[in-house]
């Protein structure tokens, strides 16, 4: 098994090394990943999918990818190829091995057939109301349905007409036949089978039955030959009735192992609450930056390689845990702090005017693209006598420890000179609207010959070369840390954040950044980290994201 030998193994990973050792399945690891296509993938299922492509890879084994479309009144096609799409970004492969749970529609009528010949399931044509009423509760054993005992010929007959859609959606249902008193309420005779006249995206019409989920997902790997059934602790009750029907089918039975879900601090996490922000607009779609989802990520400025060290970081046990956002902002920056070329943009900008640097001049300065990586090499940006600054970079009357810029104070423009301020113009109103400066040509590049020193060094872009863009800065989606649970009744989305979104239509940046395609990664100098939209401004040009800022909460916290 290819293992970093530092790192102790994970429960997971110790079960299937003994399996190994012991020549359970002579050996042989397959795993799967079964996301229903009802939704687009998130982080959660990052977790997953580093988990079951991790370990067959480091086993020597495969990973199937198997959609779980079961269910047709939610599930699409849209779904399916975004999520494809989603696993093949985070750069694992299934290879051939791409399954459906309808592809087995067949195999499971024919199992149910089985069990019901075999005494083992049987047509209940009670309703919803009553099923629910016999099911008891955790304190109460339930109570059998009146039609359990009915003859197995007619539990066929009806089942076969259910099939042939003579009947209405919940005239019956297909039970199995397990124990109405059991301490677990998932082995109260669940159901198999309900009546659903919904055309699917893969069958159409063919079927007006469709199998439960629970019905499906054991057989579904049983029928791949999946040794390892990794799954989230939510199933560790189905588990039993997995495994009976399985063992009632006298079919190939995997071993199903649960795992805590991945939680994170000032985020929902599931599809439906996900699905409600979308319908309800209070975001821009699936992928819009603030949101969780692998394309959000994505458009936010996440690489693949940041979410599957964080996923590396997290690890897969047994308790159910949060992990702090600023872990995986963590990870993020990490990477792009290696990866992302440095550029200079200014987001709210102030007017600088250099009184002695000559109105027709202009010059090309060297810039280190990636101080992390020297291969990067260098860049040129062009100087001139008016620039752009941060409006904070400057301040008339600082207090005692602002170092940047201000009347008499001198300072370092970045990659260029020494600049000392001599004048504050304002409108009528008192609004700063430009400041004076003057250059120390002796100090190009951004260092004195007689060795004098300035406390600060500013970013700025020259205002006759710089280009003018849209930037989106993006905040916490929630302002609670979990808006998900506990809140004495109130909805989630009432912690959402409403400043979560700020869009700047006037920002100035260096003019290497005039045509650059969507989807690069850049570190604005002091700023933090963005990355180029699919979308266009109003005028036509880039939109840039700000995918995080430079100042890492989770280092800072752990002493890093
Ligand atoms: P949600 O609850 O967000 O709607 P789900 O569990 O219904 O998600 P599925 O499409 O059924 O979504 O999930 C596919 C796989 O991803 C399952 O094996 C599931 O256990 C796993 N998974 C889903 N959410 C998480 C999570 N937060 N952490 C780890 N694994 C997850
Ligand atoms: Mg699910």
């Amino acid at each position: 098994m290819e293992q970093d030998n530092n790192k102790s193994l994970d429960f997971i990973r110790t079960i299937i090394t003994e399996d190994m050792a012991n020549n359970k399945n002579e050996g042989r690891v397959a795993t799967r990943f079964p996301p229903e296509p009802n939704g687009h993938l998130h982080i959660g299922h990052a977790k997953s999918i580093c988990l079951n492509f991790g370990v067959a890879k480091e086993f020597g084994g495969t990973c199937n990818l198997r959609f779980d479309d079961t269910n047709p009144t939610k599930e699409n096609t849209e779904y399916v190829e975004s999520i494809m799409e989603d696993v093949k970004w985070l750069g694992f492969s299934w290879g051939d091995r791409l399954y459906y749970a309808s592809d087995y529609f067949q195999n499971l009528y024919d199992y149910a057939i089985q069990l019901i010949k075999d005494g083992k399931a049987y047509v209940d044509s009670l309703n919803a109301d009553q099923i629910r009423e016999h099911r008891g509760t955790l304190n109460e054993p339930g109570k059998e349905s009146p039609f359990r005992n009915r003859p197995v010929e007619e539990s066929i007959d009806l089942f076969e007409r259910m099939k042939s859609g003579e009947f209405d959606e919940g005239a019956h249902v297909l039970r199995a036949k397990v124990d109405m008193a059991s301490g677990n309420l998932n082995m109260r005779d669940p159901i198999m089978y309900r009546i659903l006249k919904q055309p699917h995206h893969r069958t159409g019409d063919t079927w007006s039955i469709y199998p439960m989920y629970d019905f499906a997902h054991g057989q579904s790997d049983s029928i791949e030959k999946i040794t390892h059934s990794l799954c989230t602790l939510e199933f560790e009750a189905h588990r039993p009735l997995y495994n009976w029907f399985v063992d009632e089918l006298g079919i190939y039975a995997p071993r199903q192992i649960e795992f805590a879900r991945l939680n994170l601090t000032y985020t929902v996490m599931s599809k439906r609450k996900l699905m409600q922000l979308v319908t309800e607009g209070q975001v821009s779609g699936w992928d819009d930056p603030r949101m969780p989802t692998l394309s959000g990520l994505r458009r936010r400025g996440y690489t693949a390689n940041s979410i599957k060290t964080f996923c590396d970081k997290i690890g897969v046990t047994k308790h159910d845990s949060v992990t702090d956002v600023a872990l995986l902002e963590h990870s993020l920056r990490d990477d792009l702090n290696k990866t992302a070329p440095r550029v200079m943009g200014v987001l709210n900008p102030l007017k600088v005017v250099i009184t002695n640097y000559p109105e027709d001049q202009s010059e090309e300065l060297d810039a280190v693209n990636n101080p992390e990586d020297e291969s990067a090499g260098k860049r040129k940006v062009p100087f001139s006598r008016e620039l752009y600054i941060e409006r904070d970079d400057f301040m008339e009357d600082p207090p005692k420890k602002f170092y940047r810029l201000s009347p008499g104070r001198e300072v370092r423009f970045r990659y260029a000179y020494f600049l000392t301020c001599t004048d504050v113009i304002k409108d009528e109103s008192g609004n700063i609207i430009e400041i004076h400066c003057t250059y120390d040509p002796e100090t190009k590049g951004g260092n004195a010959p007689d060795g004098r020193k300035v406390k600060a060094t500013i970013h700025w872009v020259s205002a006759k070369y710089g280009i003018k863009r849209e930037v989106r800065l993006y905040d916490r989606l929630f302002t609670d840390p979990d808006p998900e649970h506990n809140k004495e009744g109130k909805e989630f989305t009432e912690f959402l954040n409403p400043d979560s979104l700020t869009v700047l239509k006037e920002c100035y940046l260096e003019p290497s950044l005039a045509d650059v395609k969507p989807g690069v990664n850049y570190q604005f100098e002091r700023l933090g980290y963005f990355i180029t939209d699919p979308d266009v401004s109003d005028d036509g040009q880039t939109v840039f994201n700000r995918t995080v800022t430079l100042r890492d909460a989770w280092a800072k916290a752990k002493g890093r």
